[in-house]
């Protein structure tokens, strides 16, 4: 029989499953305790008796991400390269801020959706992280750097509602209460914009905030950024993101990265403004990070400066994104591209 991955099951579901290894279904309060507390071996889990400690390892897989690589940027930001059991890397960031320490976490490996300006989008999709492997990245950067987390958003490397089951039960997991008991509200996830994946997510209510990353108000550009935007374009996607609102109470907010000459002249900002006000939501805008693959260059200051402005002119709520990690390989994917090159495993 195949060993279960134990770090991807709920409370419930181990008491189950070992209730069949004859034993009480209350151990699995004890065992999922250790699981949160980032065990790499059974044999920490030192309240368990040495018989089910063996047990577990013979039925169940214990997975632990290896570190690979990491930086640290002077700004307190920390970027981890991680290598899962099939040496395939993914990326995390821990970013302090003030109100609280927030991890980045990646939910695959590479990413289908073939954005222009993105480093994760070069080299296609390899594989969906499981469960257990997105809760490895939140437990091995909280214990490598000693810092309790209080919040997670799901922007690293890959599209979280391409991977939409692993990525509800891994919510499930990171928001239980005999867990890290992490509240939806303090988690972000973030998509280039599937409208039948985000009207999925919207059905089971979750109080997490949805992030769409826009990036253009005319699907004559998005289409050009985001080639998801083709199957419906920006209307189906606002349309999309109304019912959401309608449905959970939760504003969504929009990503705007803003690219020289592409996306930022005053038009599109109104035409941003338009589309963003009938939302009641909120933009962030972010700029560029030019990565070594793309030609594609951040707008000015001056230009940035006039588009927040005219957002915030036409009654909508803006925040400049201060970006954190500049002097490290700081946009996703990029310290997984660089491994790469040096002739990395992945
Ligand atoms: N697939 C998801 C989450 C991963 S990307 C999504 O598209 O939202 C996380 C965010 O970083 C997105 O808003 C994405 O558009 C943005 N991003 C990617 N590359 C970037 C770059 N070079 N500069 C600025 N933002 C970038």
């Amino acid at each position: 029989m195949q060993k279960q991955d134990i770090r991807s099951m709920l409370p419930e579901e181990l008491a189950t499953a070992i209730l069949v290894l004859g034993e009480k279904p209350f151990r699995a309060k004890q065992i999922f305790h250790w699981l949160n507390r980032g065990v790499e071996r059974f044999d920490e889990m030192t309240n368990l008796s040495q018989p089910l400690r063996e047990k577990l390892d013979a039925n169940f897989t214990l997975s632990v991400p290896q570190l690979l690589d990491k930086q640290t940027s002077r700004d307190g930001t920390i970027k981890y390269l991680w290598q899962l059991a099939d040496s395939n890397c993914v990326e995390t960031v821990l970013m302090q801020y003030r109100h609280g320490n927030t991890v980045c976490i990646s939910t695959q490996v590479g990413c289908r959706m073939g954005c222009t300006f993105c480093a994760s989008a070069i080299g296609g999709l390899v594989r969906n992280l499981e469960p257990s492997e997105m809760m490895g990245q939140v437990l091995f950067t909280a214990r490598d750097s000693g810092l309790a987390i209080s919040n997670i958003v799901l922007m690293g490397i890959g599209e979280p509602l391409d991977n939409l089951d692993r990525v509800l039960r891994f919510l499930k997991l990171v928001n239980h209460s005999d867990g890290l008991h992490i509240g939806m509200r303090h988690i972000t996830l973030s998509t280039c914009g599937l409208v039948e994946e985000i009207d999925k997510l919207g059905e089971h209510n979750i109080q997490l905030t949805l992030s769409v990353s826009l990036h253009a108000p005319d699907d004559a550009t998005r289409n050009r950024l985001v080639p998801a935007n083709r199957k419906g374009g920006v209307d189906a996607l606002m349309a999309a993101c109304k019912r959401y609102f309608a449905r959970t109470g939760r504003r969504v907010s929009f990503e705007y990265a803003m690219i020289d000459g592409v996306n930022d002249s005053p038009e599109q900002a109104i035409r941003l403004a338009k589309l963003v006000r009938d939302t009641g939501g909120h933009v962030n805008i972010i700029p560029l990070n030019p990565i070594a693959e793309r030609t594609l260059c951040p707008s000015g200051k001056t230009n940035l400066d006039l588009f927040s402005e005219t957002l915030r002119g036409r009654g909508v709520s803006v925040t400049v994104r201060r970006t954190l990690g500049q002097d490290i390989d700081a946009a996703c994917g990029q310290l997984r591209k660089r491994r790469e090159k040096e002739g990395g495993s992945q």
